[in-house]
């Protein structure tokens, strides 16, 4: 079988031994309805609330503030068009420039039906500009919605000094903490953040489950209506293994936590570290050190990242680009080209995001592949010839004056 060496972390992780071995029993033996009155089906609703705990447990909230949903995606609707739903007259929606589609496009939407959008723009590093966020704040904005940590570059906001900004104002904050929950530690009874979204594939628990904190007192109607599951706050019957598996996921990753901010972040800065000596015109895309421990993502300048990408998928690296493929072009992200990063860089941007079953050996294989890949890609590139030769032309009339 082909090697694979994974480092696509922040796309989706591998779900952990321990998580399907909670979640066997679910499919099999314990397979009943949570909201049943027998004893068969209503036994799983005692073990659904302690992986509720555990959910509660990882963000430092209590579990009555959790609900249960498909995915960091649904979090994300539901937090917004919740909270836009309890407070009609409020108009005007806060963000910034680089979030995920699950807001950034929501919004967008949200202002085609008729609410006002306001995005927050960030520096050349991906940082925020807190003075942009307090002036953009208004008596009519309902919800301010901002990540902690950027899925493309890693770069981690300062959120709870947002959060005190948006508490002066008055609004209610939304924080899209798909990518930060697991990494970094987080306590919802000490912050700001009123709603906060959590996906399970991040954290080595399988795709279609996810959660929405909802701080006790915040005003929310639910996104999806029917049952009365979930106290009222989004109907359908529980997916109960999936939800025993992202608590199982929550336990394992508040204790592997120390293990991402040491071993992961010591690999990752060893990649970085390695590709950023060795490649010419290459630069690290986001703030040096206010980023999570797992991500790098690098720009090789006058090549495409997706031709990258695909070499390095024929050794079996799996990684991803900042680019994607919208009618038949390739734009460079909207994060990237918000943070002003060059259209020769943008373009050629990889992100690599690792994982706790990242070891030593993978980050030596991808480091030893990367620079024959990008001197093959150099050579063919147009770009790189046509720069080379202005060079030589400047370098010449240098010469001769
Ligand atoms: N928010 C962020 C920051 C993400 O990185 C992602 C997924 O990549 C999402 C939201 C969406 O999560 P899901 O894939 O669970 O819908």
């Amino acid at each position: 079988m082909k090697r694979v060496v994974y480092v696509d972390n922040n796309a989706t992780t591998r779900v952990a031994d321990e998580v399907v071995e909670e979640m066997v029993p679910y499919f099999k033996e314990l397979y009943g309805n949570p909201s049943s009155m027998h004893t068969f089906g209503g036994q799983l609703y005692k073990r659904m609330e302690r992986a509720r705990g555990k959910v509660a447990d990882i963000i430092g909230a209590t579990p009555p503030e959790i609900i249960f949903t498909s995915c960091g995606t649904e979090s994300d609707n539901a937090a917004i068009r919740g909270v836009l739903e309890s407070y009609p007259k409020k108009r005007h929606i806060v963000t910034t420039r680089v979030e995920h589609p699950a807001v950034f496009n929501l919004c967008k939407y949200l202002a085609r039906k008729g609410y006002e959008l306001t995005e927050i723009s960030v520096d050349n590093q991906g940082l925020l500009d807190l003075d942009e966020l307090r002036a953009a704040i208004r008596d009519d904005t309902a919800i301010v919605s901002i990540m902690h940590a950027n899925n493309e570059t890693g770069v981690i906001f300062p959120v709870e000094e947002a959060g005190q900004i948006i508490k002066e104002k008055g609004a209610v904050f939304h924080c899209d903490a798909v990518q930060a929950v697991g990494k970094l530690p987080l306590d919802m009874s000490r912050s700001t953040i009123d709603l906060l979204s959590l996906s399970g594939h991040k954290l080595h628990a399988p795709k279609g489950v996810g959660a929405l904190y909802i701080r006790r007192g915040v005003k929310f109607q639910p996104l999806i209506v029917g049952g009365h599951h979930e106290h009222s706050k989004r109907a359908g019957t529980e997916n109960v293994p999936y939800i025993m598996g992202l608590g199982k996921a929550c336990e394992l990753a508040n204790e592997y936590m120390k293990e991402e901010q040491g071993r992961v972040k010591c690999l990752r800065d060893k990649l970085e570290e390695n590709i950023l000596a060795n490649i010419s015109n290459s630069r690290l895309n986001g703030h040096k050190t206010l980023r999570l421990p797992n991500t790098t993502n690098i720009s090789f300048e006058y090549i495409e990242g997706e031709a990258i990408l695909l070499l390095l998928d024929e050794v079996g690296i799996c990684a991803s680009s900042g680019s994607a493929c919208t009618s038949g072009a390739l734009e460079p992200s909207h994060v990237l080209r918000a943070m002003g990063v060059p259209f020769t860089a943008a373009h050629g941007s990889v992100r690599f995001s690792l994982s706790r079953y990242n070891t030593e050996e993978e980050i030596d294989y991808i480091a030893k592949n990367i620079p024959p890949i990008i001197k093959r890609l150099k050579d063919i590139s147009p770009y790189v010839k046509e720069i080379e030769e202005l060079e030589q032309k400047a370098v010449s009339t240098a010469n001769r004056g």
